[in-house]
């Protein structure tokens, strides 16, 4: 079998933090299908901001996925050192007219929405941009651009929608298709000044450069796929088929994260647990 006729699934992990059992349960997820289904398992560090990344946490995703028995294909993809192919996909969405810098600060849209009286929010629950393309007119942009201020580049997402023509959707397992609704995150942000990317524009230009079928990942990511494929659709890139899984969570039925404390694998591993257990405990027997 061809590398390309074959499954690919991927773990994609920011090296933001030491893993957890949620890491590992997605990861797991991916291997076993990879493994199950004779196909291919990458893994891929999502490393494009450098003020959250720290080496050390490269480092223990390494040892940490190893230590679980699980493997990976050579070379492992930083995102971090692949710049170049996120800038010609924003280039190519910018040559669309789908793209406009913004110069207001977190402090200007809080404000700007605190003025109204209700305003939307994203299913993250940030609230949308509230100012458009013409906020400020394209004089004061250039002027601002020119004195070096910092800018997000956003999507127009209504003309985004119109250049897309028709409504979209996305092949979850088990659901079957989905509808997308980009609307519901509005001009989001796809690269900014210091970077010519962020999560979404590259997340969708890795999957398809790297030959990506098959997505699993948390349902945490799931509202995002709307984004996403709008986003491949724009880009000629194919869609893979994604499965958002449930999210493990604590006693209390929180999510996991290092803000709540949840414990990491590596303080686990150092409290004498044993991989095999967590594989147990995460239902891979
Ligand atoms: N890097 C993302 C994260 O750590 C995951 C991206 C994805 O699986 O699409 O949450």
């Amino acid at each position: 079998m061809s590398a390309a006729a074959r499954p690919t699934f991927r773990f994609a992990p920011s090296p933001n933090g030491l893993l957890h059992l949620g890491h590992a349960y997605s990861a797991l997820l991916n291997f076993e299908a990879a493994k199950a289904g004779g196909g291919r398992f990458l893994l891929r560090i999502e490393d494009i901001d450098p003020a959250r990344c720290r080496p050390e946490f490269e480092a223990g995703i390494y040892e940490e996925l190893a230590w679980l028995g699980i493997g990976w294909e050579m070379p492992v993809r930083r995102q971090s050192e692949h710049m170049a192919d996120y800038a010609a996909a924003l280039a190519r969405l910018d040559a669309m007219g789908l793209v406009y810098e913004s110069f207001e600060s977190r402090a200007d849209i809080r404000r700007a929405v605190e003025a109204r009286a209700a305003w939307p929010r994203d299913p993250d629950g940030a609230p949308l941009f509230p100012f458009g393309r013409d906020s400020m007119g394209a004089q004061e942009r250039a002027r601002r651009h020119a004195a070096g201020e910092p800018y997000a580049l956003r999507l127009d997402m209504a003309q985004a929608i119109a250049a897309a023509g028709a409504p979209l959707d996305w092949a979850e397992e088990g659901d079957g298709l989905v509808r997308a609704d980009p609307a519901a995150w509005g001009d989001v942000v796809i690269a900014r000044k210091e970077a010519p990317t962020s999560y979404h524009l590259a997340v969708v230009v890795d999957d398809a450069l790297q030959g990506v079928t098959h997505v699993v990942r948390g349902e945490d990511l799931k509202a995002a796929t709307s984004v996403h494929r709008l986003l491949q659709h724009l880009l000629d890139l194919p869609a893979p088929v994604y499965r958002h899984h449930d999210l493990i969570r604590d006693a209390q039925g929180r999510k996991l994260s290092k803000s709540i404390g949840s414990a990491s694998l590596k303080e686990q591993r150092a409290d004498a647990v044993t991989a095999e257990e967590v594989r147990r405990r995460l239902g891979f027997g």
